[in-house]
């Protein structure tokens, strides 16, 4: 089977029209396959395209600020993921004028570049051979080899060499485009469309009957937590605080609050909470809403309680701020608290007002 010709044939009537197709600058490349990691194309669109407008190249993202950069990426998610780039942008800036290199072991060395990265913008960007696997390629070539099993990265280096044997020597970037255009759209998780498939008479899957149990499903298991958060208003001012810069949903802000522990009710908890990081007490406490948020491995509901205090918040302009309402959505918080902020707003008649640091 002549795999590559008619994949690639494939890819040239099917591929969609998206923003980053047919766009030979590596910056925007570079973004547009770091956005893509485990989200969709069309939840990826609206980001990239306000991204390319605030941080048109490399120059001008390693020139803004961080609060900046995490607020073009809320709602992303895998916030470590912008951090990142704009970390690498300096780098660029700073030891090679502002140019990504070409070479994929170079790139390997900037912040957030693992091997697939790597290898899409070196093949996409500049055209080298460097096949690459993600979630997409990893369960076409599964099907293909007809290889039994959960789809595991631990896989890669295997699949990698199986991928060797069918490699283009010309177009790798739109070879690898094409792979993982056909998961996208065709060898699809759940009902992969085999008919309509360029590569079903050499797929093993397709052949036993099996590309339904090709991969084997994941065993999906997520944490569950409580958490409450005290939204605190004080003469048109509302009180966040910015998470720790290291660990998760670093350098975001957030209402002050914190987990519910076992046996105890919402409002001990918030009660506990706010004492132990304001150092003051409540004097009234009323639900605002509950939110359900999921991450990549947990699910947190949130109950948010509007609340008085008794007594001032200690002080600590570093991480703590009071901030008018009509500030706050220049802040970038994580998606559950972004749903707090939205509700306070609307009870206010504010109408919808983004706007940079
Ligand atoms: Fe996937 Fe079916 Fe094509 Fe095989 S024939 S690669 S299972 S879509």
């Amino acid at each position: 089977m002549d795999f590559s010709r008619r994949l690639l044939a494939w890819y040239a009537r099917n591929k969609r029209d998206l923003p980053w197709r047919g766009v030979s600058d590596p910056y925007a490349v570079w973004i547009s396959e770091v956005m893509l990691q485990q989200t969709t194309v069309n939840a990826v669109k609206p980001y990239y395209e306000k991204w390319m407008g605030l941080f048109p190249d490399i120059r001008a993202l390693a020139a803004a600020s961080l609060p900046k950069v995490l607020k073009a990426w809320q709602g992303l998610g895998y916030y470590q993921r912008a951090r990142h780039l704009r970390e690498a942008a300096r780098i660029l800036v700073a030891e090679r004028g502002g140019c990504l290199p070409d070479d994929p072991a170079a790139l390997r060395a900037l912040p957030g570049f693992g091997p697939y990265t790597a290898a899409a913008v070196s093949s996409i960007a500049f055209g080298r051979p460097e096949p690459l696997i993600e979630a997409n390629v990893r369960r076409v070539l599964m099907r293909v080899f007809g290889i039994e099993g959960r789809a595991e990265a631990s896989r890669d280096k295997a699949l990698l060499k199986h991928l060797a044997a069918f490699y283009p020597a010309r177009r790798p970037g739109d070879f690898n485009q094409a792979l993982m255009e056909l998961g996208a759209l065709v060898c699809r998780p759940k009902t992969p469309l085999c008919l309509l498939c360029p590569v079903r008479t050499g797929c093993a899957a397709f052949a036993s009957g099996r590309q339904e149990v090709i991969p084997a499903p994941k065993a999906r298991t997520y944490r569950r937590i409580e958490a409450v958060v005290g939204v605190i208003e004080r003469d048109g001012r509302v009180l966040i605080q910015r998470r720790p810069a290291d660990g998760l949903l670093g350098g975001l802000w957030e209402f002050p609050g914190g987990k519910v522990r076992l046996g105890e009710s919402r409002r001990a908890a918030l009660g506990r909470e706010l004492h132990e990081e304001l150092g003051v007490g409540t004097v009234q406490v009323r639900p605002l809403m509950t939110v359900d948020h999921s991450y990549t491995q947990f699910r947190v509901t949130l109950y948010a309680f509007d609340c008085a205090l008794k007594g001032e918040p200690e002080a600590d302009p570093r991480r703590r701020r009071w901030v008018r309402l009509a500030r706050l959505r220049r802040y970038p918080f994580p998606s559950g608290s972004a749903k707090i902020v939205e509700r306070i707003l609307e009870r206010q008649g504010m109408s919808l007002c983004g706007g940079a640091f």
